[in-house]
């Protein structure tokens, strides 16, 4: 089961919950009982990786095929 992170707006206060994924955006109350929390976000629920990192490209010039007489 996932655990989320939640904070508390009306103390600040932070705190986990182990709870299936339907109910990590169901309403819950902080351990001092406040009722006011916003889930964060939280290294668990990161899942892939965020594109945009340009990866050299090998080859395009070397050796391989056309090194080896297969075409020509
Ligand atoms: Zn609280």
């Amino acid at each position: 089961m996932p655990r989320y992170d939640y904070r508390c707006r009306t103390c600040g206060a932070t705190f986990e919950l182990n709870r299936p994924m339907s109910q990590a955006n169901a309403p819950t109350v902080c351990p001092s009982g406040h009722d006011d929390v916003a889930k964060l976000m939280s290294m668990v629920a990161v899942t892939g990786t965020a594109g945009g990192a340009a990866q050299p490209q090998a080859g395009g010039g070397g050796g391989g095929c056309c090194g080896g007489g297969c075409c020509g």
